[in-house]
């Protein structure tokens, strides 16, 4: 048996582009309305961090893929910002069924020179953000049918590489945040899941990860296909789209809670 998504409500956080993209648009096919929650919604232009943030060419495109899909501004590290997103859904569409954990940013370093500020927002979004957002969530989760959450966790939380501690440091904790919520919220019936992405060509990699002199996003796409053939087993990066088929399993599956599902093309198999 699988579960209906058609009728169902969902919060992405994150979602204004890349890997939350590819899932509100996959949600919203299979019939769901979605609420984007992101902290690139009417604050174009962020310059806080390594890279740019969404901005807003970025959810005018993520928005276009659906009618209805719709967004509000959450910074998922501040507790009111994640009350009042809940708010907006359940006052958009009535109810939140499904909440997706899915805002995240990475930086890069040896720790030796290793920024504080850094290590700490990284903590803050990948990490402590799955706590507050589900927080918020859940009394309005508990109401819905057949409530769900699923983290966007990575292969960093299985693994560690180097030059990535904080990066990888906060995955690991996504996925012990997981396996303990799928474990106490499964007296509730609710399940809580995540995905593990492997190698995705949003900006996480284009902007930052990817050692590039390359002068145009073409060009960056181009050698992160590259670059991926090699170092991927099946010999290609993943998409968008592969993470939101791999959330709406995890979604539409009644017996499944606590797994931390990669999507990798066969580069991380635990
Ligand atoms: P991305 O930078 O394109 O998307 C991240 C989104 O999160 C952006 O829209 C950004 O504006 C938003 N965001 C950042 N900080 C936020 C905050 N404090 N509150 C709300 N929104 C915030 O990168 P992506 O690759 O799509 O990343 C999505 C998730 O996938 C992240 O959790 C990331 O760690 C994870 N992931 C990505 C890859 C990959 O290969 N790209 C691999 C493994 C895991």
């Amino acid at each position: 048996m699988t579960l209906s998504i058609a009728g169902k409500t969902a919060l992405v956080t994150g979602g204004a582009r890349g890997i939350g993209a590819g899932i509100a648009g996959t949600l919203a096919k299979a019939g769901a309305s979605v609420m984007i929650g992101d902290i690139g919604v009417g604050n174009d232009g962020d310059e806080s961090w390594r890279y740019q943030l969404a901005d807003a060419a970025d959810l005018e495109r993520t928005l276009a893929q659906g009618d209805n899909i719709r967004a509000t501004a959450l910074d998922v590290t501040n507790a009111d910002a994640c009350a009042a997103a809940v708010r907006e859904t359940l006052d958009a569409f009535g109810s939140l069924d499904i909440l997706i954990n899915n805002a995240g940013v990475v930086d890069s370093g040896p720790v030796e020179h290793f920024d504080e500020d850094a290590w700490d927002r990284i903590f803050a979004v990948n990490s402590k953000g799955l706590f507050l957002m589900t927080r918020a969530a859940l009394p309005a989760l508990r109401e819905g049918t057949n409530p769900c959450i699923v983290n966007t966790a990575s292969i960093a939380g299985k693994k560690g590489y180097p030059n990535m501690s904080a990066y990888c440091g906060s995955k690991f904790a996504a996925i012990g945040i997981t396996q303990s919520l799928a474990a106490e919220l499964a007296p509730e019936n609710i399940r809580v899941n995540a995905i593990c992405p492997g190698m995705v060509g949003t900006a996480m990699w284009l902007d930052h990860l990817l050692p590039s002199n390359a002068t145009s996003t073409e060009q960056r796409e181009e050698e992160f296909t590259a670059a991926m053939q090699t170092t991927i087993p099946l010999g290609r990066p993943q998409t968008a789209e592969d993470m939101g088929d791999a959330v709406l399993y995890l979604v539409s599956a009644p017996n499944v809670s606590g797994v931390s599902l990669a999507v990798a093309g066969g580069f991380e198999m635990n």
